[in-house]
């Protein structure tokens, strides 16, 4: 063997700065692939059991080297398993046909998805650009409602300064239906109801009417002080806002099967059930992917290596009557 050769470095999917430095040894698992980071994520058992990379490249090419030239058993296939190689191709093609076909539709759905993500972001991203619009409107506001009310308690009569700004009826639904937007009307309201509200404010001795303007005065100076910041440029709530998102996103990945009826791979393995028979498993794991347990009155699921099973069964069945054990093997059966 020459000691020369060695993998080039191959960069993990996830963290795509960090190099693949282990594997997992189950070819069933889905991920199969660690960097350091995913190493330091793995759970439990699993980090103790995965290997280096390079080590296995070795071992893989050993026995790929040993297994090559197997023992003859007869010179030609017999016919009962040559048989289903005829029917290859055209299982191959329409197989094909159909995978395409999926994915297509996937893509179709995915569009769709993404257009209905793409506007519920659209209409968040309106929503904060509208709401620092109004702190504009209202910041404006806030100082011709002190103006008003200045105007209304000191300065020339009010006789005298009546003329083209005289508030008619007409004017004044005027004013209202020239708005081009119900929010803009919304806002109008509100102003209104603020100055009928401080009218209500019925003292009206002098003292009373002072008191009630350098209130104002004041609240309009703590006003200037403030500087809103919208909730999308605070790194932060930025952050766990999207975490949220993010972990609803996984959950899609993780929680579901992404396929049903899968391909599984094939090995000359039996399968290791007196019980069942291979459609019976099909139809469980069916049940099972889609969260429909039949008419169960209880699904426990546990995850195990195989080692001690039969004892963590034996804990978490002993209070059950019937049972029916479901064992997911490494082919996805
Ligand atoms: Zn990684």
């Amino acid at each position: 063997m020459n000691s020369d050769l060695k993998l080039k470095t191959y960069k993990c999917t996830i963290h795509p700065s960090e190099a693949i430095k282990r594997v997992d040894k189950n070819p069933s698992a889905e991920k199969i692939f660690y960097c350091i980071d995913c190493i330091m994520d793995a759970q439990g058992d699993l980090r103790s059991k995965l290997v280096l990379i390079d080590d296995l490249v070795q071992n893989l090419y050993a026995h790929q080297a040993s297994s090559t030239g197997g023992r003859k058993i007869g010179t030609k296939v017999p016919d009962n398993l040559a048989a289903i190689l005829n029917t290859e191709e055209e299982a191959v093609s329409k197989f094909e046909e159909y995978i395409l076909k999926q994915r297509n539709l996937v893509s179709e759905k995915f569009n769709v998805i993404e257009q209905e993500i793409l506007g519920s972001l659209q209409a968040i991203k309106s929503k904060i650009l509208d709401s620092l619009e109004d702190q504009l409107n209202l910041f404006r506001s806030n100082y011709s409602t002190y103006k008003k009310e200045l105007d209304k308690y000191y300065g020339e009569d009010i006789q005298s300064t009546k003329g083209e700004n005289e508030l008619t009826k007409e004017t004044f639904f005027e004013e209202l239906n020239s708005f081009n937007s119900t929010r803009d009307l919304e806002n109008m309201f509100k102003t209104l109801l603020r100055e009928a509200n401080l009218d209500e404010m019925k003292d009206i001795s002098t003292e009373g009417i002072v008191a009630k303007l350098t209130t104002f005065k004041e609240a309009l100076e703590q006003n200037t002080k403030l500087q809103p910041k919208s909730i999308i440029l605070i790194e932060d709530e930025l952050k766990s806002s999207l975490a949220l998102v993010q972990k609803a996103l996984q959950g899609f990945g993780e929680g579901i099967s992404l396929i049903q009826n899968s391909v599984y791979p094939i090995t000359g393995a039996p399968l290791d059930s007196a019980i069942l028979k291979p459609t019976d498993l099909e139809f469980l794991a069916d049940k099972i992917q889609n969260g429909k347990p039949l008419s169960l009155k209880h699904k426990i699921s546990i995850k195990s290596d195989g080692s001690n099973l039969d004892k963590i069964m034996q804990a978490a069945l002993d209070s059950e009557q019937k049972t029916l054990s479901v064992i997911k093997g490494r082919k996805g059966t």
